[in-house]
């Protein structure tokens, strides 16, 4: 047969990830999963066994972001999140932080912080990515947290109060959005990384929620917080750079926060899959067996229709998060913004798919003794964050009409 090129076959090295990856979730991940919801409490002796077996480690996060087909990360996290969302979010949480200052942070930055991140095998350590508040969460351009250059002390000073913060307060390294000329908007904003025990820093509430409960997700105050001038992401000369480009009038960082967007949001993609073909699976194998009126009740095609369509989703849904994970891999342009298109679809797939489950399993479906009640309270996670299914409608809207749709 001619080599055309294209295939759709995964690469050994990514299959070898996807079967290593998968075991962990099957044998360590999943036993765990009902207790961990029910503490919703940090899962740390998790994330200590996943740190001992190398897949919660800058090593082995850096090596899928950097595997060339592009699906190492999308495979890796779909496998994670079917052992279980919470504890999967737990491990993968840190990714944000980090991928944050890896994306834009200077060389010194990137080989002093990130690894802070991770910590070791033997002492594991969080980050936490801070942007959204209590009055920016879609509208990110209005954060109000302020980051003010103390030129006599050479420090930034930051105060305001950040929500959502997935590890907040309880991470070793936090990473803030911080606005420092609010006349610009998004544009007036940078990160700032926040050092292990920086006084000032303080977790405020802690969520109680309706599912990934094993994830931490707190409030983080920043009280008169100073950090060496050193710590804005990408360094002050760069910074400042930028800004005096924007008041000329010169370039947008619009697009380039854009593409970031489209190449990381396929990965949240992969997140809800897991959570989708895990509902999915466990319904399939409950219809096989449970039996009424005498026959299997996947036997009856008001059920087997809901498995044929929860699978052709599923399926839908995985070729599009590798699709866009394929093309930010490959420097290609997000021209119908593919990014969000796999994002909004898995996510919404995720929430259809666990409620059908719950359907099939029935009675038992709704209780907690099966878990695609856990699975569909987690499912709803991946509609709201990293751009809720609005934002991603609004954002492929823009992007094929070229209209600043509103
Ligand atoms: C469990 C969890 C973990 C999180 N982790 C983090 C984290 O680690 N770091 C972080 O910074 N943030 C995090 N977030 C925050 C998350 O990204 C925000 O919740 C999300 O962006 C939505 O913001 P909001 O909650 O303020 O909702 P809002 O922006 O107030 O939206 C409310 C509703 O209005 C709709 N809406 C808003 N604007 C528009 C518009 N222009 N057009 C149409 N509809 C619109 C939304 O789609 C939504 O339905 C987390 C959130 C949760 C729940």
């Amino acid at each position: 047969m001619t080599n055309t090129g294209y295939s759709l076959d995964l690469s050994e090295d990514v299959q070898e990830v996807k079967q290593w990856v998968h075991e962990f979730a099957r044998d360590v991940i999943r036993p765990a999963a009902h207790e961990w919801d029910e503490r919703e409490e940090t899962p740390w002796p998790i994330i200590q066994e996943a740190a001992k077996v190398g897949i919660y480690s800058l090593d082995f996060f850096a090596a899928q972001w950097l595997e060339p087909t592009g699906l190492g990360i999308p495979v890796a996290f779909e496998e994670l999140f079917w052992g279980d969302a919470g504890i999967g979010l737990a491990i993968v949480g840190t990714g944000l932080a980090a991928a944050s200052v890896a994306a834009v942070g200077t060389n010194d930055q990137i080989a002093e912080w990130v690894p802070q991140m991770f910590g070791t095998a033997d002492d594991v350590k969080l980050g936490a990515f801070c942007a959204s508040e209590p009055d920016a969460g879609s509208d990110v351009g209005s954060i109000r947290t302020r980051a003010v250059y103390d030129e006599a002390n050479d420090e930034w000073v930051l105060n305001g109060t950040k929500t959502w913060a997935t590890n907040g307060g309880i991470a070793d390294v936090h990473v803030v959005v911080a606005s420092v000329h609010p006349d610009l908007g998004s544009r007036g904003q940078a990160s700032f990384i926040i050092p292990p025990g920086t006084q000032g820093l303080k977790q405020g509430q802690k969520f109680k929620k309706h599912g990934i409960r094993a994830s931490h997700t707190a409030e983080v105050i920043l009280d008169n917080v100073r950090i060496p001038a050193h710590l804005i992401v990408g360094g002050k000369e760069k910074f400042d750079e930028r800004i005096a480009r924007v008041r000329e009038g010169k370039r947008s960082r619009g697009q380039a926060a854009m593409r970031t967007f489209e190449s990381t949001r396929p990965s949240v993609g992969a997140e809800a899959l897991g959570v989708a073909r895990a509902a999915y699976e466990y319904a399939l194998d409950y219809a096989r067996q449970r039996e009424q009126f005498g026959r299997k009740i996947g036997d009856f095609q008001a059920v087997s229709f809901k498995l044929a369509d929860m699978r052709m989703q599923i399926d839908a849904a995985r070729l599009m998060v590798h699709r866009a994970a394929w093309m930010a891999r490959n420097g290609k342009d997000f021209d119908n913004a593919e990014g969000s298109q796999a994002k909004l679809l898995a996510s919404e797939v995720a929430v259809r798919v666990t409620e059908e489950a719950i359907q099939i399993l029935g009675g038992n479906g709704y209780t907690r003794d099966y878990p695609v009640e856990r699975m569909h309270r987690d499912a709803k996670i991946f509609t709201i964050f990293e751009g809720t299914s609005e934002i991603q409608r609004l954002v492929i809207g823009r992007t094929i009409t070229g209209l600043p749709l509103r």
